[in-house]
């Protein structure tokens, strides 16, 4: 889901990994995490970041593309009105590379709300934009959206969302906190620990 819509829809996920697990730290100190993060920014090496932002412009290209072919299959229309359906179970789809396509040019993310279905559920639909929505929310394209793709653009939707998991993928080969799993289920396995510890990979394995 992107900007609202339909009413009542049954929701089939198409390229969509639901994650179920919850998260035992649903209400994380976000201005002390946020700091965390660019305490860590700060002290990675000119290369490092460089890498970083060379994934970012990667997926920002391929989102806005995958959007393209969104507003193509009128989601825009179709989403007004939907009130957030399927952002019922998007709470733990950010992850630590939507945070640092923030950070790295040196804005602040919006903080999360926890009281909303998913924490980046604004009145308007999702607060983050095209670019830097996570890949779950990109590549989500309901039934309803999915019936009036044509074969062609089904084609580019899959080419789409395998570039696109390709490059998180070999984000969070080289910082593991980046899993697509989520930024919570990220920290739960870092702890205390680095949250940018890289493992030096630049290839999925
Ligand atoms: S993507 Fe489908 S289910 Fe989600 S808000 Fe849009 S129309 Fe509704
Ligand atoms: S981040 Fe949340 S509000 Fe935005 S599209 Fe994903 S589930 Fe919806």
């Amino acid at each position: 889901m992107r900007n609202y819509g339909a009413k009542a829809i049954n929701l089939i996920p198409f390229l969509f990994e639901p994650m179920t697990k919850p998260h035992k730290n649903s209400h994380p100190d976000w201005s002390v995490l946020l700091q965390r993060i660019k305490d860590e920014l700060e002290s990675l090496s000119e290369s490092d970041r460089e890498w970083i932002k060379a994934r970012l412009a990667v997926i920002e290209a391929t989102q806005i593309a995958l959007d393209e072919l969104f507003c193509k299959a009128g989601g825009a229309e179709s989403c007004a009105g939907c009130d957030g359906t399927c952002c019922g179970c998007g709470q733990h789809h950010i992850t630590l590379t939507n945070l640092l396509a923030y950070l790295l040019e040196g804005e602040d993310p919006p903080a999360p709300d926890f009281s909303r279905t998913c924490p980046y559920l604004g009145e308007m639909g999702c607060r983050l934009p095209v670019a830097r929505r996570p890949y779950n929310c990109i590549t989500f394209f309901c039934e309803i959206l999915d019936d009036r793709l044509d074969p062609a653009e089904r084609k580019r939707l899959r080419t789409l969302d395998h570039q696109l998991r390709s490059q998180y993928l070999i984000v969070a080969e080289r910082y593991p906190v980046a899993t697509l799993r989520g930024l919570w289920i990220g920290l739960e396995r870092s702890g205390e620990g680095q949250l940018l510890r890289s493992t030096d990979k630049d290839v999925l394995e």
